[in-house]
């Protein structure tokens, strides 16, 4: 038996299912975040991410299977009495409240007393730089200091877990950058259990502690961001995370092993996987003056620190991408040759998983 204190912030999904009428949105999800986790829910549109969230929320009753809560099963309770926090998109505050109100209407709510109340606000109003607005209404701020009010309302209920659906959409690029910082050190800060959904692998890879991948409604691959990048499950895995992303190219069968297709003589996998398919990272691969992978640069993308070059492989039947640091200004047709890695990642070309 644990202890209970080790349990404040933990979650666990046994066998979670959703469906909609025909539509099965969550098709049997099973995972556990440990106490003061960072997870991100990540996929394609579609995919689940807000159905399993509002699940977890309370908003949406699940078709079948079990949800816990620091230990507890809170399948059927309502939102208001699983200790959470939760932070929409639309950020959901109150117009024609100021922002002081906005940020204890929860407390007010459960009936907080006055004075308690009071301490909670000047306290999260400074750790979210938001002391000189609580006067203001929503209107009256920009779409950053908006969002900082929607983190502060969550925090201020000092729930262990929080709950966050694509809270940085509406901002403009360089503020969800800040903002990525800002939500990663404050869950640090206060060691809250975070579920935070996206769809930009970006995002997900610089805040998460561990990335949940959803595809169709199931769990694609649930791994550390490192083990993600290292090891992607699948050729779907493969190609969601990483800019760009992974290159695959099909294995035909050599003379001394498998070959890429349209390049014969060079030898890059052991024979048997031939018919398979080879992923290559585009910092995996580099032009090299010896032998090596035979190709023609089909375009060159410079990107300040590095050149993202398009090769075509051999006669032209596969194309990679290979990324060179610095400036390279590459003719189109240019030829190279590439070296390629000791280790390369195989997977297979029907099911798509990752072979060992
Ligand atoms: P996005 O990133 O676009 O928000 P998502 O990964 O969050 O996508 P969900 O919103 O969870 O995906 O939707 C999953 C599936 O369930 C979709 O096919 C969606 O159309 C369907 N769905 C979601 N909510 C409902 C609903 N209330 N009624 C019917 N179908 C729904």
């Amino acid at each position: 038996m644990i202890a209970p204190h080790r349990l404040r912030g933990d979650i666990r999904l046994d066998g979670i299912t959703k469906s909609f009428g025909e539509t099965q949105a969550l098709a049997g999800i099973s995972l556990a975040a440990r106490p003061g986790t960072f997870l991100v829910l990540l996929g394609p549109s579609g995919c689940g991410k807000s159905t399993l969230l509002r699940v977890v929320a309370g908003l949406e009753a699940p078709t079948g299977g079990r949800l816990l809560l620091e230990g507890r099963d809170v399948t059927g309770l309502p939102p208001a009495q699983r200790g959470i926090a939760m932070v929409f998109q639309s950020y959901a505050l109150f117009p024609h409240l100021s922002v002081a109100e906005n940020i204890v209407f929860g407390l007010r709510a459960r009936h907080v007393a006055a004075a308690e109340r009071q301490g909670r606000l000047a306290e999260t109003a400074e750790m979210l730089g938001l002391t000189k607005l609580l006067g203001r209404r929503p209107g009256q701020l920009s779409g950053g200091q908006q969002q900082r009010v929607a983190l502060a309302r969550a925090v201020v209920a000092q729930a262990p877990i929080c709950l966050m659906d694509e809270p940085l959409s509406n901002l403009d690029a360089k503020l969800r950058a800040e903002m990525r910082r800002e939500i990663r050190a404050l869950q640090q800060r206060l060691g809250i259990t975070m579920v935070y959904v996206t769809h930009d692998q970006a995002e997900a890879m610089s805040m998460a502690d561990q990335v949940v991948l959803m595809r169709d409604g199931c769990v694609e691959q649930d791994a550390t961001p490192a083990e993600l990048y290292a090891r992607p499950a699948s050729v779907f895995a493969a190609s969601f995370i990483g800019t760009p992303p992974m290159s695959l190219l099909r294995l035909v069968s050599g003379q001394n092993g498998a070959e890429v297709a349209g390049a014969p003589g060079v030898t890059v996998a052991p024979a048997e996987a031939a018919g398979q398919l080879l992923g290559l990272r585009p910092e995996d691969v580099a032009p090299v003056d010896g032998p090596g992978l035979p190709g023609r640069v089909q375009a060159a993308e410079f990107l300040g620190a590095e050149t993202v070059l398009t090769v075509a492989v051999g006669d032209g039947a596969e194309v990679m991408q290979v990324r060179v640091p610095g400036h390279h200004a590459l003719a189109s047709g240019t030829p190279l040759r590439l070296k390629l890695p000791p280790a390369v990642h195989l997977f297979d070309s029907t099911s798509g998983r990752r072979l060992p």
